[in-house]
């Protein structure tokens, strides 16, 4: 397990899924960490665990597509854990909710994060930025039955359109940032089994289906997926900048 002790971390879309799960083991490698999510309870559900088992929380609600709020919550990290070594942009919606809402969660809010982020994280010294991307960030997004009369832009291309443009951030940013202290690499997870994914594991020829994408035979753990978030949060990632790493069970292998 990365050592993280000492570090502050903020993850957003903490309420659930990848983001709970990252938040719960990054505490237990030692790192204090602000919940951020759209759902505020859910938010406040992830620190108590984590202040349960003797780890430093906080939590904050906040809407990722609020420029303002992603700013808020970064000088509010600060204020309330002391510190800010860490930033996890990972809060994202399913493809299906339009091509505004998607960009503006899964795209502007990632920028937003970096853009305030890495500033601040340089000021202080230093730090990593971790993205979620997505396999859709680096290959076209397979989904069970897509309907062919939902124009793409609103489906899995307003989704994948997202995504790459995440990959894109997190290597510019990698470039910009080398010299300042602050690494930024992003995590492309294959199909994880979160609320996220429920719609598509709805009936067994799906499942079966999505299943089937991926060489190992099955899905991921949202488990999985933290382990990778710590490792490149810690030390131990301390010459890796600017690469997006799978967690797909071989899904972009092919
Ligand atoms: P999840 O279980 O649905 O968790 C996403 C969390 O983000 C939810 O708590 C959600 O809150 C929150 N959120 C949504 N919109 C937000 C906003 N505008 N501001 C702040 N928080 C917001 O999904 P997940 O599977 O953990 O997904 C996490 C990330 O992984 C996303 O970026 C997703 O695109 C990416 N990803 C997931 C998979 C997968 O197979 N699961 C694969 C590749 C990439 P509400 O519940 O209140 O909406």
């Amino acid at each position: 397990m990365p050592n993280l002790t000492g570090l502050v971390t903020l993850i957003t879309g903490a309420g659930s899924g990848i983001g709970r799960a990252s938040a719960l083991h990054m505490a237990s490698c030692g790192s204090a960490v602000m919940c951020a999510d759209l759902d505020g309870d859910s938010a406040k559900d992830t620190a108590a665990r984590i202040a349960e088992h003797g780890g430093s929380s906080a939590a904050i609600e906040i809407d990722v597509s609020n420029e303002q709020a992603v700013k808020d919550a970064l000088a509010e990290t600060v204020r309330v854990l002391g510190g800010l070594n860490v930033i996890f942009n990972n809060a994202g919606v399913a493809s299906g909710v339009g091509w505004d809402r998607t960009v503006a969660i899964n795209l502007s809010g990632v920028y937003y994060g970096l853009f305030h982020g890495a500033q601040l994280l340089s000021e202080r010294g230093g730090g990593a930025i971790i993205n979620t991307a997505s396999v859709a960030g680096l290959v076209g997004l397979s989904l069970p039955g897509v309907d062919p009369s939902v124009p793409v832009a609103e489906g899995a291309g307003a989704y994948t359109a997202a995504k790459h443009g995440v990959v894109g951030l997190t290597r510019q940013f990698a470039v910009t940032y080398g010299k300042r202290g602050v690494r930024v690499n992003a995590i492309a997870p294959g199909y994880i089994v979160t609320p996220m994914t429920e719609f598509v594991r709805t009936t067994e020829p799906a499942e079966e289906y999505i299943t089937s994408l991926h060489p190992m035979g099955r899905l991921g753990q949202p488990e999985e997926v933290a382990a990778a978030v710590a490792f490149l949060a810690s030390p131990e990632a301390s010459f890796i900048t600017g690469v997006v790493l799978p967690v797909d069970g071989g899904y972009t292998a092919r």
